[in-house]
């Protein structure tokens, strides 16, 4: 797979192809859509409405009173006393996320869904005709409002690829409308830090730092090669050249998701640990997904079904895109152990588990993944390819690694299915 390096000198031909919606505290909206009595009032969707449930979704009311992603209920109302919690509703969710979604295919052919309540529209193929994104803005916002809900905003960012559109959307909430463009672009980045930037983190905005990269400014106006001799590496050139409207991140349009899931019988359940070599050995056929397709992941979805109908369903969105599976397990293990201590520690795997599966989002193509420099991560990545490269030439068997051996029972059944598209 290759990425497309459009580096435009020329910005005068620049086209603004990329219209990123980002809805507004959507969990939330969506349960003041179907009920009247929620809305303009703080509201906070819980996976488990108890004293220690955390808040998932804050309404927009909430968000204006302090209330934020993944505080704890009771640390939640002493800020806010009026705080009503909800308890989520994921299918009610994705019911709307599927109508938003046809909303926006009414205007572009190239739909693509980032997340449950983000989504871009890439118009960069519509080369004939010349659209007026901000026209199709109005449009789609309207008929989110005619046609899905009258309560759900979203905001919407216009600008020559996608980065920038994601940008453009994160700099008004709830309802904006923003475009970023070669005319604008270095007044918005001017009032940035480059923490601001969605997909930089902290630890990252240190390092370029250290670089002498501080500012987004900076980073945009830095040339190429002056970047990569000062970081020693492709760290920071990806940045530059979104700042500078390339195109690095739509390279993916044929995996928008992988899936490897298992249904459990009676005797296997019995036994607890071959539960977890399962679930090692699903997110160990993920990893090899991801591999093959030279892509990370920036969201996992974990489920696990009991007998008796009760389900365990949770969306874990990565700080920073992921492909090794033993990695992916370690996340989906800490969330289960935040989810035991907030439930007197009933253990999510356990003998009632009879289907378990894990899908993995909103992918990043590997070149364009920073890699932490001070990390094993580059090593890991090449090691994780050349396995690969090893297996495609001398068979499946020819190589393991040390946990695949431990997991043998586990691995030679794991088969994905629900989707078939891994299936080459
Ligand atoms: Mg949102």
């Amino acid at each position: 797979m290759s990425i497309r390096i459009n580096q435009n000198k020329n910005t005068s031909s620049l086209r603004l192809n990329v219209l990123y919606v980002d809805m507004n505290s959507f969990f939330a909206s969506c349960e003041q859509q179907v009920n009247y009595y929620l809305r303009e009032k703080p509201i906070a969707v819980c996976v488990y409405p108890g004293k220690y449930g955390s808040v998932i979704a804050p309404s927009i009311e909430a968000k204006k009173c302090g209330i934020r992603l993944g505080m704890r209920l009771n640390d939640a109302v002493k800020l806010c006393p009026d705080l009503i919690p909800v308890e989520t509703h994921p299918n009610r969710y994705r019911e709307f996320h599927k109508e938003i979604m046809a909303v926006l295919r009414k205007y572009c052919e190239d739909v693509v869904p980032k997340s449950i309540d983000e989504a871009f529209c890439n118009f960069s193929n519509y080369r004939l005709v010349e659209k007026d994104l901000v026209d199709v803005a109005k449009k789609i916002k309207r008929d989110i409002r005619e046609e899905v809900g009258d309560y759900l905003k979203c905001s919407i960012g216009i600008a020559p690829n996608e980065f920038l559109a994601k940008l453009a959307t994160d700099l008004r909430k709830p309802d904006g409308l923003e475009v970023i463009s070669p005319e604008n672009i270095d007044t918005v980045l001017s009032k940035l830090t480059l923490s601001d930037l969605p997909g930089i983190a902290k630890s990252m905005a240190m390092k370029l730092k250290t670089f002498g990269i501080e500012t987004p400014l900076q980073l945009r106006h830095t040339p190429p090669d002056e970047l990569k001799r000062r970081c020693k590496s492709m760290v920071g050139l990806y940045w530059h050249y979104r700042l500078n409207f390339s195109e690095v991140d739509i390279a993916m349009t044929d995996y928008k998701s992988m899936q490897a899931m298992r249904q459990i019988s009676k005797a296997q359940r019995k036994n607890v640990q071959s539960l977890w070599d399962l679930l090692a050995s699903l997110c160990l056929t993920l990893e090899k997904r991801m591999v093959k397709q030279e892509v990370y992941c920036r969201e996992i979805i974990f489920n696990a079904r009991y007998e008796g109908g009760k389900y365990f369903h949770e969306v874990i969105r990565c700080d920073s895109p992921v492909q090794e599976g033993t990695q992916i397990l370690g996340l989906i293990k800490n969330r289960m152990k935040l989810h035991e201590q907030a439930n007197s520690g009933e253990p999510v795997v356990n003998s009632a588990v009879n289907m378990m599966g894990v899908n993995v989002f909103n992918f990043v193509p590997d070149h364009a993944v920073q890699f932490d420099l001070f990390d094993k991560n580059v090593e890991r990545h090449q090691l994780r390819k050349a396995v690969n490269k090893i297996r495609e030439k001398f068979g499946k068997e020819s190589i393991k690694k040390a946990t695949e051996n431990h997991e043998k029972e586990a691995m030679t059944d794991a088969i994905g299915f629900g989707s078939v598209k891994h299936l080459y």
